[in-house]
């Protein structure tokens, strides 16, 4: 396992990196990312930065050549989305954005011919947008075994009905992937829900409101109904009963992509910080010569350096065999990555004092950004179950055979 960044995308990288100042940066001064429903796909100054990406080639860098991507394999994927995730605006700039990077991917692995032409195509090329429809405000979203959002099958029809929230993107999105129950109750959990593509212009689907979260003026997390949606048998992604294993296809690349960008905010921040610390003068010396910020700075360092590497290693995992045999991997990642994050960036907006609570600089843009890291796509306590319930398998065997039980 290599740790440099490779030589195929070292051009790519400093490019990268130039045209994150040049044109990403300057988003964040302004109100890029007004949504509406109904609207055009991406705000103005959005597109216009889109343009220029697609011009250089710097587009849809998380799929497949084939599937209209820049078909990076993850361990280069990891250096190229740090720098992209070091502005919250970056991903959307070259099209690689959630949830329709991880809508786009499911589309390209399950969809059929039909599936892609229609809804992929246009996906990819920045033409629409998506969402994901799966978390409810009724049962617990970690453990979706008990959804309760059902499609039943009706002819040639699917009829959905159910209420979903956090519905990321759902204003402005042309359609839903939604997951539905299509088994009867008492089916195997992991069988009994299927994917379901919802055009957001069919009668029934109803956004009743964009949540207000910390973090997102735009309130673009929605709350959404679906009241007798009417969708064709042919919407279903993959086959029915195949909802659990495609989420888990689909959620796996999800978080190691949220991981690779966590790294760059968390070095933004860091870089930040340092700058701040060596200019900024109390009691006679700068903030960078007092012991404590020293080791503040040294520990934030040490953070993102293991942070990377842990990253890196799940990349360098799921390449080299796939990622279910990465999940452990993954799941470390998303709650060390995530308290990472948060660590760092409280610490930079420490150093900064009052400055560091301002909106005039990206330093509470950045926390509020990694307080939601904690949960979506799995809060922390559900990701630190997973790797200990592996790591304590053996050993659970070990006393079964040890007690004969
Ligand atoms: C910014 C943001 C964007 C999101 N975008 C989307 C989206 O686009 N589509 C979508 O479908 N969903 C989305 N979500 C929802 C997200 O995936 C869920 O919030 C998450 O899965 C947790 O589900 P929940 O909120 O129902 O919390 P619950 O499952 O009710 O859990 C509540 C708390 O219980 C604790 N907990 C849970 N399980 C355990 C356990 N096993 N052991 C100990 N403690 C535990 C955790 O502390 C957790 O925070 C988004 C959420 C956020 C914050």
């Amino acid at each position: 396992m290599d740790f440099a960044i490779p030589p195929e995308i070292r051009d790519l990288c400093a490019n990268l990196r130039r045209f994150m100042e040049e044109h990403v940066y300057p988003l964040e001064r302004g109100e890029p990312w007004r949504m509406e429903v109904g609207g055009a796909a991406y705000p103005r100054a959005i597109r216009a930065v889109q343009e220029r990406a697609k011009a250089l080639g710097y587009w849809a860098f998380h799929l497949p050549a084939e599937a209209g991507g820049a078909g990076l394999p993850f361990m280069h994927y990891v250096h190229v989305n740090e720098i992209l995730g070091r502005s919250p605006y970056g991903p959307a700039c070259v099209g690689s954005q959630a949830p329709d990077s991880g809508n786009a991917e499911i589309l390209w692995r399950f969809g059929s011919a039909e599936q892609k032409e229609r809804w992929l195509r246009p996906l990819v090329d920045g033409k629409t947008r998506s969402c994901f429809s799966m978390t409810e405000p009724e049962v617990a979203g970690s453990d979706p075994r008990w959804l309760r959002t059902t499609a039943v099958r009706d002819g040639d029809h699917y009829v959905v009905n159910g209420h979903k929230w956090f519905s990321s993107g759902a204003h402005g999105a042309a359609f839903a992937i939604v997951m539905a129950r299509t088994g009867p109750e008492d089916a195997d959990p992991h069988r009994r829900f299927s994917m379901i593509i919802v055009p957001t212009d069919t009668p029934g689907f109803i956004i009743e409101r964009g949540i207000p979260v910390m973090g997102d003026d735009d309130n673009h997390h929605a709350e959404v109904r679906y009241e007798d949606c009417r969708v064709p048998a042919a919407n279903v992604l993959g086959g029915e009963g195949r909802g659990f294993a495609i989420a888990q296809e689909r959620l796996g690349p999800g978080r190691i992509h949220h991981c690779m960008r966590w790294i760059g905010v968390a070095e933004r921040a860091f870089e930040q910080m340092c700058r701040y610390a060596t200019e900024r003068e109390v009691f006679g010396s700068t903030l960078s010569a007092r012991a404590n910020i020293q080791d503040w700075i040294a520990e934030a360092r040490a953070d993102i350096h293991a942070f990377r590497l842990m990253t890196l290693h799940a990349a360098w995992r799921i390449d080299s065999e796939g990622q279910q045999a990465a999940r452990e991997e993954i799941s470390l990642i998303k709650f060390f990555g995530a308290r990472v994050l948060y660590g760092v960036v409280d610490k930079a907006i420490q150093v900064h004092g009052a400055a560091g609570v301002s909106e005039d600089l990206p330093l509470s843009m950045f926390y509020r950004q990694a307080r939601l890291a904690r949960i979506y796509d799995g809060p922390d306590e559900v990701h630190k179950m997973v790797v200990a319930r592996r790591v304590l398998a053996p050993y659970e065997s070990a006393r079964l055979t040890r007690t004969g039980g």
